[in-house]
């Protein structure tokens, strides 16, 4: 009986020390494998604390820009991959693919961006109409600066002018931007004597006017211009991939050069939660006073977030799982860090060296789409800014007890799409191309200053849901385009893919495919 007892109790114990090591080694290896993911998010939560506990004591400009430099070094680290990042991804992704293929890869993701951003301008028009949070009156707000006019169709003139750069090295720096300037034009003008002397002849005297014309010309503003750089490397990689062995040589080089920048990019992530947690910390410190919160202000920012939260965790995952009947919040969960790092440097350019590393490793998303869904839609597709630009535009309206007719929200819904495919992917550009909504429907572009004190704010939350925007993009496109990239794959094998195993059905049939070539190319040699 005891013996039976004594079994019994090394049998539990057995079990129990292996239960341990069991939830001890899972722990492992959830901790491993989610360390980035960890370390992301407690950096924004430790950088919000200590922001906040620094706030009392106060500190100078200067402090303050002292003890943000880790983050403003994560910034400059990002910004340094981005031209190099872009521009090989796009060449080598059209070049994996023939015209045909990337053609239709193209269309889809463009119908993609266009569908989401005019249904991101409606949520945006619909949730401010129905919350109203301007009450007609600008007394509560701050001292207004003047703000840099454009006209909408200069605006859009630029947008078409920088798809097409001059000079490219020029581009890696510089875009092109419509400034005004003045010309006296001198006129003549026929008058009738009558007029002047009263009398009755009619003769006609000729006269000449100076006058001064505003008049469009040609400016550049620094930054690099992505839209021009996007549409080269577009059409670059497209006639690489077509000039066949001829063009082996470019292609292996950008491929090479893609693959050196994403282990730069691995390194980079090692330091990314220090950076995000100083970028965080630093602005907190930073910012005014929250007590400008209050009012019609705060109740703007509730709005905008509210729109933003309906569009990224309603519209968007529904849209996913509806064309692929996945689980969007696995597929969101695999994004978490690029998600994290765009509400840290609120520049989804600046993300996407993440964006692309969470994409390709956590979501297995095929390195042909990636390479050439991400950089587009980090240049065009924005929907949380198009969201935020209606929205604002119709705040505006609202402060200044302007009541906007069907016909002027159509305009706020086009511009607002055309606002957010000009803006660039960095920290509050959506806010300079917000001048282009309000001047086509005549409101007050200096009232911008109005909403200022919290852009930088709602620039994150924005440039969040661009990130997710361009990623379940990637993972719609991908889905839409299996059967395409499933013949290429039989086709050749694909310098791009890797032969890593993928989790997707559709990727192991083609790989077993491949295989099956390969046995016939060489038994059919051996023959
Ligand atoms: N900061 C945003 C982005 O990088 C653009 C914006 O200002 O809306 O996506």
């Amino acid at each position: 009986m005891q013996r039976f007892r004594e079994g019994i109790h090394i049998r539990t114990m057995k079990a129990k020390r292996k239960v341990e090591e069991i939830s001890k080694e899972d722990i492992k290896a959830f901790l491993k494998k989610n360390a980035f993911v960890l370390f992301t998010v407690a950096a924004v939560v430790v950088g919000i604390i200590l922001g906040f506990a620094l706030r009392p004591y106060k500190m100078t400009y200067r402090e303050v820009k002292y003890f943000s430099f880790p983050g403003e070094l994560l910034m400059r680290m990002l910004q340094m991959l981005v031209l190099p990042l872009l521009v090989s991804s796009l060449i080598t992704g059209m070049a994996a693919l023939d015209s045909k293929a990337s053609g239709k890869m193209g269309m889809r993701a463009v119908i993609y961006y266009m569908t989401t951003t005019f249904i991101a301008v409606f949520i945006g028009i619909l949730i401010v109409l129905i919350i109203h949070p301007g009450k007609g009156s600008k007394a509560e707000f701050g001292k207004q600066q003047k703000i840099e006019q454009i006209s909408p169709a200069d605006a859009f003139l630029d947008l078409i002018r920088n798809m097409f750069p001059p000079n490219l090295v020029q581009a890696c720096t510089q875009q092109f931007k419509t400034r005004y300037g003045k010309r006296v034009v001198h006129v003549t003008v026929t008058v009738n004597d009558t007029i002047f002397n009263n009398s009755t002849n009619g003769t006609q005297e000729v006269m000449e006017i100076t006058r001064e014309e505003v008049i469009p010309v040609p400016g550049q503003v620094n930054g690099v211009n992505a839209l021009g750089l996007v549409v080269f490397s577009m059409c670059f990689g497209l006639i690489i991939g077509n000039m066949k062995e001829q063009g082996q040589l470019l292609r292996d080089f950008f491929d090479s050069l893609n693959e050196a920048i994403m282990r730069l990019v691995a390194i980079i992530m090692w330091y990314a939660p220090i950076g995000i947690l100083f970028l965080i910390a630093g602005k907190i410190v930073e910012m005014d006073d929250l007590t400008q919160m209050g009012g019609q202000l705060g109740m703007y920012t509730i709005t905008v977030i509210i729109g933003l939260l309906i569009h990224g965790v309603l519209i968007l995952p529904t849209l996913y799982f509806v064309i692929t009947r996945q689980n969007p919040f696995i597929f969101i969960a695999g994004l978490l860090q690029a998600l994290v790092t765009a509400l840290g440097t609120s520049s989804s350019s600046a993300t996407l060296p993440v964006t692309f590393k969470c994409l390709e490793e956590n979501n297995k998303i095929d390195k042909r789409i990636t390479r050439f869904v991400l950089p587009v839609g980090a240049t065009i597709n924005m929907d949380g800014t198009a969201l935020y630009e209606a929205l604002a535009a119709l705040f505006i309206a609202q402060v200044n007890n302007i009541e906007m007719n069907f016909g002027q929200i159509i305009t706020i819904s086009i511009t607002a799409t055309a606002a957010s495919i000009g803006a660039a992917g960095i920290p509050q550009a959506g806010l300079v191309t917000m001048v282009i909504v309000l001047t086509s429907v005549g409101l007050p572009t200096d009232d911008i200053t109005l909403i200022i004190a919290v852009d930088w704010f709602l620039d994150r939350l924005r440039t969040t849901t661009n990130v997710l925007g361009d990623s379940i993009g990637a993972g719609i496109v991908e889905f839409l385009s299996r059967h395409e990239l499933r013949s290429k794959d039989v086709e050749m094998g694909n310098s791009v893919l890797e032969e890593k195993e993928r989790k997707k059905p559709y990727k192991l049939i083609s790989q077993d495919s491949d295989f099956e070539n390969d046995k016939r190319t060489h038994s059919e040699s051996n023959m």
